[in-house]
């Protein structure tokens, strides 16, 4: 497994990277326990906030550096970086001002005598990171557990290591000590050695079922906790009391933000009978309006998809839709003339349950579309997937969205708005999307130990 950057826009090798020896992995481990146990866990809250502060003030003061990385490595549209940079200075600021309030210790009323839970650090933590959003990914990770006096080790994607070098490099910059966040290229196979090592207590994923079941299966031999945040086939419901107008605006938004290439992207439309035609013409309009072109050009609204492998496997997915019975609406195909990875916007009906699409996700700027004939069969729809992810309701009533919103199983619904993520709102899903939570205060509750403290 090569460490490699290729500008998905030029299909041009930037830079490669080595991926690093077991003795290497074994005085990185040795760091970062010795940095856990001999510094970090005997900081306090504001020391440790001082750091991570530092670092959000250093991501606003350079975005651009932080930014064009990104474009370079995954391609996503320059503007999108920025608001990318910006989200991951929200999420280091976010936890430096509520960690020691999140994490305070709570006096249990008891019929006797005196109890309380502390939370308190649990030690070194592994995590395992995607590519499609380079920074914010880690910053979700890497903030509040280094809040909770973790220290945290990462394996970024293999296509995005210059991000990876440069958050590293951010946290020293911002004054962390050598082991306290270390980026680690390793191999698959040194994942493996990286979950059985004894100092290593937990485990953090975000990318793929696959990818998430291997990493949980070895952590689980190992007794390790794990947290899962994996993919997503978001459905995305039109109601016949909807406005239309904004329904369109967050459809466009939310299969089209990223390339498409998001876990929590808008990617089943449903849409009830009344207004299915006429969200399906706008819709349609809106998606051929895009340009592809430079994603640092910021006239260019279409960004290539990450790497010409994810658009063959794009294709692929189409291709077998279609040929499983599903009708073609608009697009399907590479947009020709351009070297990068583009991929053209689609749109895909007809899609029956026998439709090998009907259960896939598809990371990319494909839109399903499904016509119900009223509320209770667009919720069928929406929780016959084998994801848990997130959801959109679109409804003029609210009370009515909200009533929807509990019936639909996933760890997240959005009531008139495609998903967005803020620090201080739970993330993660449930069935197939995986287990436990990222930002707001549950995210820093997952690897911490309660201890019970009881004075008889
Ligand atoms: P991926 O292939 O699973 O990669 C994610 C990370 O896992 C990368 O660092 C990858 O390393 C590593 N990895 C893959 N297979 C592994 C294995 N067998 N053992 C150890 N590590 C392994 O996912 P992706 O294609 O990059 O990302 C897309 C998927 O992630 C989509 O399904 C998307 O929905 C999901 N996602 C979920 C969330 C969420 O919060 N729920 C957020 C973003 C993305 P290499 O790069 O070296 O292969």
């Amino acid at each position: 497994m090569a460490y490699q950057s290729t500008n998905p826009y030029t299909g041009k090798v930037l830079q490669t990277f080595e991926q690093i020896t077991d003795a290497q992995l074994e005085d990185h481990l040795k760091q970062a326990s010795n940095c856990f146990e001999n510094i970090w866990c005997h900081t306090s809250f504001s020391e440790r906030a001082a750091v991570l502060r530092r670092a959000a003030t250093i991501l606003r003061e350079r975005p651009q550096e932080f930014a064009k990385l990104i474009t370079l490595e995954m391609g996503k549209l320059l503007p999108q970086s920025l608001g990318e940079v910006a989200l991951s200075a929200a999420i280091l600021d976010y936890y430096a001002e509520h960690a020691e309030r999140f994490l305070a210790p709570e006096k249990i009323a008891t019929p006797r005598g005196e109890a309380m839970v502390e939370s308190s650090p649990i030690g070194v933590l592994f995590g395992v990171e995607p590519w499609n959003y380079p920074y914010y990914q880690v910053a979700r990770f890497a903030a509040p557990n280094l809040m909770a006096g973790n220290v945290v080790m990462v394996k970024h994607a293999s296509s995005v290591p210059q991000c990876a070098l440069a958050f590293e490099r951010l946290m020293v910059e911002a004054g962390a000590p050598a082991g306290a966040y270390t980026n680690l290229f390793v191999s698959k196979e040194q994942v493996t050695q990286v979950i059985d090592d004894a100092r290593i207590r937990a485990v953090a994923l975000t990318g793929s079922e696959a990818a998430g079941a291997v990493v949980a299966a070895r952590a689980g031999q190992n007794l390790k906790k794990t947290t899962m945040e994996l993919g997503g086939s978001d459905a995305f419901i039109v109601l016949e009391d909807a406005d239309l107008d904004k329904a369109v605006k967050h459809a466009v938004s939310g299969r089209m933000g990223n390339s498409g290439q998001a876990c929590t992207a808008s990617k089943r439309f449903i849409v009830v009978d009344s207004l299915a035609d006429r969200f399906l013409e706008r819709f349609q309009a809106a998606l051929e309006n895009f340009k592809p072109g430079d994603p640092m050009d910021k006239q260019t609204t279409l960004a290539p998809l990450s790497s010409l492998e994810a658009l063959k496997n794009l294709l692929a997915q189409v291709d077998g839709a279609v040929a499983g019975g599903a009708r073609l609406l608009l697009g399907g195909a590479r947009i020709a003339g351009l070297d990068g990875a583009f991929m053209q916007p689609t749109i895909l009906t007809n899609i029956d349950k026998a439709n090998p699409a009907y259960l896939q996700e598809f990371f990319g700027p494909v839109a399903l579309f499904f016509r119900v004939p009223d509320e209770d069969s667009a919720v069928a729809l929406a929780n016959d997937s084998p994801f848990g992810l997130g959801g959109s309701v679109f409804t003029q009533d609210v009370e009515r969205g909200k009533r929807v919103a509990r019936r639909i199983d996933t760890g997240m619904v959005f009531i008139n708005s495609d998903l967005t993520s803020s620090p201080e709102l739970p993330f993660g899903g449930v069935k197939n999307s995986g287990y436990g939570r990222e930002l707001s205060g549950a995210g820093i509750q997952e690897f911490v130990n309660k201890k019970l403290i009881r004075v008889s």
